[in-house]
């Protein structure tokens, strides 16, 4: 049985370090430091405390900077409600402290490399290295890796890697392979194969859709406008070619698979 006390602990935790990732994505490369105190990107005052509190002080606020009344990014909420369900679900699955520090590690690393390529449609290899090893070092955990478990990360990303390499990185960046490689090394090859066809699914999904929603936008319609905003869309015309983040989409097959026990391939899997 799972402790609800532990539980909570859990949300609150994820949720803490889910308001950190989001100040890591966006001053990670942008030449402001992690140092100094939080300040209203628009405004520029200092934020306190109670400004600060995962989730409830964006409820409170109506989701509006305290000082200067301009809208705060709705990635702040999103983004500390993911972590904190990420860390409820990697505890569920790894109650012990030892794994459920690396997992919630690795599962972080992967929430903030989705965030940060949806942002800014660049996987930092800072956070794709260290995935790397977390991947790696968690083959390891039930004892020494066998043959299919090792090859499962370098056989996923081999596909989006000849897709790179073919287009020269326009159709599909150098960070998606490497991103692919680690979730392979996490899920293994049934589960991690699995996660990268719901992946392409849902991107062909999204693509299709912010196309429909580019015919009206031309119409000039405000509800259209977050979405291009959130996927750095041209405000003219989307065309198959536009960069669509593809990280977001293989963090969230990866979720589900991992959490939900997705697998296509359960019935040949024990062939793996
Ligand atoms: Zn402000």
């Amino acid at each position: 049985m799972h402790d609800p006390l532990l539980v909570v602990a859990a949300a609150v935790l994820g949720a803490i370090l889910g308001s950190f990732l989001n100040a890591l994505s966006f001053r990670f490369n942008t030449g402001r430091g992690m140092g100094g105190r939080s300040r209203c990107m628009c405004c520029g005052h200092t934020l306190a405390a109670k400004d600060l509190v995962p989730v409830l002080s964006y409820v409170w606020l109506g989701g509006k900077c305290r000082y200067c009344g301009a809208k705060l990014s709705p990635q702040y909420p999103l983004v500390e409600v993911c972590a904190a369900l990420l860390s409820v679900g990697v505890y569920f699955v790894s109650p012990t402290p030892g794994l459920y520090t690396l997992f919630l590690f690795a599962w972080l690393t992967i929430l903030f490399i989705g965030v940060y390529d949806l942002r800014h449609t660049i996987i930092p290899w800072t956070f794709s290295l260290t995935l790397m090893g977390v991947a790696f070092v968690s083959l390891f955990v039930g004892g020494a890796p066998d043959m299919w478990a090792l090859l499962a990360g370098p056989l996923l990303a081999l596909p989006l890697f000849l897709l790179s390499l073919v287009s020269r990185g326009t159709w599909m960046g150098w960070g998606d392979s490497a991103f692919e490689l680690s979730l392979g090394w996490l899920l293994g090859l049934s589960m991690g194969l699995t996660a990268l066809m719901l992946a392409v699914w849902f991107g062909a999904a999204a693509g299709l859709l912010l196309m429909a929603l580019q015919r009206l936008a031309q119409s000039k319609h405000s509800s259209t406008v977050w979405l291009q905003k959130a996927f750095h869309l041209p405000g003219g015309q989307l065309t198959i070619k536009s960069e669509i983040p593809f990280a977001p989409f293989l963090a969230a097959g990866a979720a589900l698979v991992y959490f939900f026990n997705v697998n296509f391939f359960s019935t040949i899997s024990l062939l793996w």
